[in-house]
């Protein structure tokens, strides 16, 4: 189906065209006519499957197409739960509305804060936004929501989810009852779906595959290991020249400066993504992964929320995830577009409840692996002095990086663990 056959607007059919999209993906195919009639849209689709242009072209269409009730004023507003998907999101959008003129505005901490009132003031009429941010301004006075008329969530799961939810109600209750709000997400649980109906009528539910399975274009490996030797099969499988553009996950910011440290010392260019780094810091770590400039970027979960790069060819969970949600969402960050990646996941002994309640949700086996001339039985190597006194402070961060920090130590929560726990079956094989 060509993308004309959806009804956008001819101008941006144009920027679609020099954007080198030739056609839809699903869930832009069945979305984008719903979005236009101006219904409201709960869409479920992987990571990775073009869910950003699913809202945001046909929302670009109305704003074109339908004469504001006066000027200069906001009428949609796209809240995402970290300043990176912000980013990427108003990248694409600005992609998308190259003809068509729209103001459009991102809203995040960790920068100054006049250029966004500034844009606030000035009547922009899409505002991307993180909540936290953008409720400090909302304060200040400096957002006027009384012409709203579109809502999007996106990655309605995390936003409705990790603290969030007041944050949003307090967002929302600020806006016209009068709406059209649309929720994005590559997974939605039951319960979150339960509160959708505080912020939506009647949703139509667009939802493409099975909910949460993970991208069909990426090959899932597993590779038992003990964890002391987690960060030297990581080093070693590294050897090889096809693992060209590796996004690896830890669970906290200190495991993730660690291992940082170890691929340096060996010449391997990395670069770190997580809460204690600035906001420059983090986009000039994804630009140099983006470029090429370094091989290896190492993430914690909350930082790596809607990384867009193209051309991943490995993600590693070195921590394996507790939650079902969060191995869909990391392992999605390749394969991206239908291009193809590997999934690569080490497991421990804590970690094989988790990974047989993964195997049940998405209905078969993770194939296990052993890495040809890895010494399995090495020694635990030397710690560097700097990771000596951590591992030896109370806060530590050392062993398996199951100590505090942004994107650590869920795993200890049993509330969250209504996902896993740990079933009888033992994984099979499934490939
Ligand atoms: P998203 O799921 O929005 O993060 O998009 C994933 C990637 O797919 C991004 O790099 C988009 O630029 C790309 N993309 C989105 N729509 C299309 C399309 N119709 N054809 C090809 N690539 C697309």
């Amino acid at each position: 189906m060509p993308f004309k056959a959806l009804g956008l607007h001819p101008l941006l059919l144009k920027a679609i065209q020099e954007t080198g999209y030739t056609e839809p993906t699903p869930i832009q195919a069945a979305a984008i006519p719903e979005i236009i009639l101006g219904h409201d849209v709960i869409g479920i689709a992987q990571t990775g499957t073009g869910k950003t242009a699913a809202f945001t072209l046909p929302l670009l269409h109305r704003l074109h197409s339908n004469a504001p009730a006066r000027a200069r004023m906001t009428r949609t507003l796209v809240l995402a739960p970290t300043r990176e998907l912000v980013v990427q999101i108003e990248e694409n959008v600005h992609a998308y509305a190259k003809h068509v003129p729209i103001h459009i505005t991102k809203v995040y901490g960790g920068v100054s804060e006049r250029p966004q009132i500034q844009a606030l003031r000035g009547g922009a009429e899409m505002v991307i936004a993180t909540p936290g941010r953008l409720l400090d301004l909302m304060g200040q006075r400096c957002a006027d929501f009384t012409g709203l008329e579109h809502l999007v969530l996106d990655e309605a799961d995390r936003m409705l989810d990790m603290g969030f939810l007041p944050a949003i109600r307090r967002i929302v209750q600020a806006l016209p009852k009068k709406r059209q709000t649309l929720l994005f997400s590559a997974t939605l649980s039951k319960e979150i779906e339960s509160l959708t109906h505080e912020f939506q009528h009647s949703p139509k539910v667009v939802q493409i595959g099975r909910r949460s399975n993970p991208a069909e274009t990426v090959t899932q490996l597993v590779y038992e290991v003990p964890r002391h030797l987690k960060t030297q099969l990581l080093c070693h499988l590294l050897n090889d020249p096809a693992m060209n553009m590796v996004l690896v996950f830890t669970r906290t910011k200190h495991g993730a400066d660690r291992v940082a440290r170890r691929l340096d010392a060996l010449g391997i260019k990395t670069g770190t993504l997580h809460a204690n780094r600035s906001q420059n810091q983090r986009l000039r770590a994804l630009e140099d992964f983006r470029s090429g400039a370094s091989r290896v970027l190492i993430a914690t979960d909350i930082a790596a929320r809607g990384i867009d790069v193209d051309g991943i060819s490995h993600v590693v969970n070195l921590d394996f995830p507790p939650q079902v949600e969060d191995y869909v969402h990391r392992i999605g960050r390749t394969g991206r577009a239908n291009s193809i990646g590997d999934a690569i996941s080490f497991i421990c002994e804590d970690d094989y409840g988790s990974l047989r309640s993964l195997e049940r949700f998405i209905g078969r086996g993770i194939v296990r692996k052993r890495a040809e001339g890895f010494d399995y039985n090495a020694p635990a190597p030397k710690l560097s002095p700097e990771d000596e006194e951590r591992r030896r402070s109370p806060r530590g961060g050392g062993g398996g990086g199951r100590s505090g920090g942004q994107g650590g130590g869920r795993g200890a929560d049993p509330r969250r663990g209504s996902s896993f726990g740990g079933g009888a079956r033992t994984g099979g094989r499934g490939r």
